[in-house]
């Protein structure tokens, strides 16, 4: 399953895509898991939920080093479910949503915590805690015409060795097709859009040199380390 349109950088590694998967733009969720809401002092709730976005330079690829960012003591792992859009679309409807994707991939929204914090009580966005280079470690993009729709199965983040996050998909709040059909009325949607779609409960902070290994049933592990 080839995708038809122009390789401009970053390409990230696809399954079955030899020459990558073009990213264009990362377009993230928050509090799309009722544990982790909570955990972070929010009510679950199914309306309005946080959106934020990342730019494309933010992504790195299987077994890349991840040198630790200035201006944060606080930087944690949030293991996400990644949706590769290959359609274009605006406004599209929740029904036709999946028809839009052309795979997935396990992906890690790494986040300044401290800044976060800081931001939410001040009432300011959260770029200063979200975006960047090198925040968003991403797997091998698995094709749906290879592993098909990603809606269950385990979640789950491993740092050095010892299990930190333990989700299941099924916990998700809004389902990738709702999310989908969500941003699209507000920003039409493009090939290489990579749509993060929230994390389970037990984020931590990342220390340099951790090992992190983050894993989805069904789709290829993403391993990397935090440079020391
Ligand atoms: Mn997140």
């Amino acid at each position: 399953m080839e995708l038809v349109f122009d390789p401009t950088p970053p390409v990230i590694a696809a399954t079955t895509n030899e020459r990558g998967f073009p990213v264009r733009r990362l377009l993230c969720l928050g509090r799309n898991y009722a544990d982790h809401a909570a955990e972070m002092g929010h009510a679950a709730q199914a309306e309005e939920l946080p959106f934020f976005t990342k730019w494309a330079e933010a992504v790195t690829q299987q077994d890349e080093e991840l040198p630790y960012p200035p201006e944060t003591e606080s930087w944690h792992f949030e293991v996400e479910l990644v949706a590769a859009i290959g359609e274009p679309g605006a406004a599209i409807k929740e029904a036709d949503a999946l028809s839009h994707i052309w795979g997935y991939a396990v992906g890690v929204d790494m986040t300044r915590r401290d800044l976060q914090a800081k931001a939410k009580k001040a009432g300011t966005p959260w770029d200063w805690a979200k975006n960047g280079a090198a925040t968003a470690p991403l797997g091998p993009i698995a094709p749906v015409s290879e592993v098909g729709h990603i809606d269950t199965g385990a979640i789950r983040l491993f740092q050095n060795d010892a299990l930190r996050q333990d989700g299941e998909l099924g916990q998700m709040i809004w389902s990738v097709g709702r999310t989908i059909a969500y941003i699209s009325r507000f920003f039409p949607l493009e090939r290489g859009d990579l749509i993060f779609t929230g994390t389970p409960a037990g984020v931590g902070p990342v220390a340099r040199g951790d090992k992190i290994r983050a894993e989805i049933d069904g789709l290829p592990p993403l391993q990397f380390d935090i440079q020391r």
